[in-house]
């Protein structure tokens, strides 16, 4: 009995060592001063070109890119296909393992290339990075490094000219259809300068970035495809449609719902003045992803949300992850700071901070 209650204590403390709880924002590990330097230095000259830059934003207007538009449109229309055939003609047992795979892949999407790669919420030990970075392939959602680049730039310039899926221009445009047209000249300039040097370091992302596509073909359509076929006798035709193509339709759409419902429904408790909102259907859909006030607030926070465990999947994960020492060294903000911000810049719907009068708080000093 002993023992094992001594076991216990030793985890909880392990969990307990290895979380940090912040009072004070820190400086994300990828913007080292060096960088932000030379950012403001180009920032600098781009400024003196500003004419040339006000005239290439003039002559900016959506150029679609038709290959894409009608890849996507029938991409999508196979993908209904699928579902159709779901409810219809395929064995039940194919239906569990699309629901599965899209969810486990969708996981690895949320832990790792978000919490873990792009904003470095917590570290992980090998067997937990090599599984993550598996899965993402299996999500279809470009290559590690791509995904990370193009995130650390939403959250660098978000709902601006150089956000590659601005909400400021509408519902759609920050669903799908920023993958439909040229990128904005402003996404690609001040693409180039985001920081990727901690990802160029990192052996397992790069290794996918080089094999990227043939590893997407071997893990997300191969594998996911002939799995049925040969395990319970499903026919191709049904598990492509269903395995591959439903479940990238379906799982592609709710990570999307993050880029556009959760940056336009919903409210603002933590920063009033940004287009993110807490929505709790893009959390229940997005694995937790749909805190978004508070995630684009609190970026570098592991939980993505002020309390992890409502409709927040990815953190309960982590949670589990941690207790056994598999992943360490977790950031989340103290309730302090989060009180802080509610109550002086937030939009008052904080259940409980948004009622209290900022001037009767004893924290007005930031
Ligand atoms: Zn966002
Ligand atoms: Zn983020």
């Amino acid at each position: 009995m002993s023992t094992v209650k001594t076991e216990t204590q030793n985890k909880t403390k392990i969990f307990k060592m290895s979380t940090k709880i912040l009072k004070d924002e820190p400086l994300k590990p990828y913007e080292s001063s060096s960088i932000i330097k030379h950012e403001k230095l180009f920032e600098k000259k781009l400024d003196t070109n500003h004419n040339e830059k006000s005239i290439a934003q003039m002559q900016y207007k959506m150029q679609i890119v038709w290959f894409n538009a009608i890849g996507f449109l029938i991409f999508h229309l196979a993908g209904l296909y699928g579902i159709f055939l779901l409810f219809t003609n395929a064995k039940l047992l194919t239906g569990f393992w699309t629901i599965a795979l899209g969810y486990i892949s969708a996981l690895a999407t949320t832990m790792g290339a978000h919490r873990l790669y792009t904003h470095r919420t917590f570290k992980a030990n090998k067997w937990i990075r090599g599984t993550l970075v598996l899965f993402q392939t299996v999500a279809g959602q470009n290559c590690l490094w791509v995904w990370i680049r193009d995130h650390r730039q939403h959250h660098k310039y978000s709902d601006t000219d150089a956000d590659p899926h601005n909400s400021s221009r509408g519902f759609f445009f920050s669903h799908i259809g920023w993958l439909m047209v040229k990128k904005h000249p402003d996404v690609i300039k001040k693409g180039k300068m985001i920081d990727m040097s901690d990802i160029d370091r990192d052996p397992i992302v790069m290794f996918q970035k080089k094999y990227y596509k043939r590893l997407f073909i071997i893990f997300s359509i191969i594998l996911p495809v002939i799995i049925p076929c040969y395990l319970w006798n499903e026919t191709l035709f049904n598990s492509f449609f269903l395995s591959f193509v439903g479940r990238l339709v379906i799982s592609l759409n709710f990570t999307w719902l993050v880029n556009s419902a959760a940056h336009i429904y919903g409210t603002r408790p933590f920063s009033k003045d940004i287009a993110p909102a807490e929505n709790w259907f893009v959390s229940f859909m997005g694995l937790g992803e749909g805190w978004h006030n508070y995630h684009h607030t609190f970026p570098w926070d592991y939980r993505a949300a002020e309390f992890g465990q409502y409709f927040n999947v990815t953190t309960t994960v982590i949670d589990f992850c941690a207790r056994r020492g598999w992943v360490y060294d977790i950031k989340s903000a103290s309730p302090e700071l989060v009180q802080k911000y509610a109550t002086k810049k937030g939009d008052g719907s904080h259940p409980v901070y948004g009622k209290l009068n900022p001037e009767d708080l004893w924290v007005h000093d930031y």
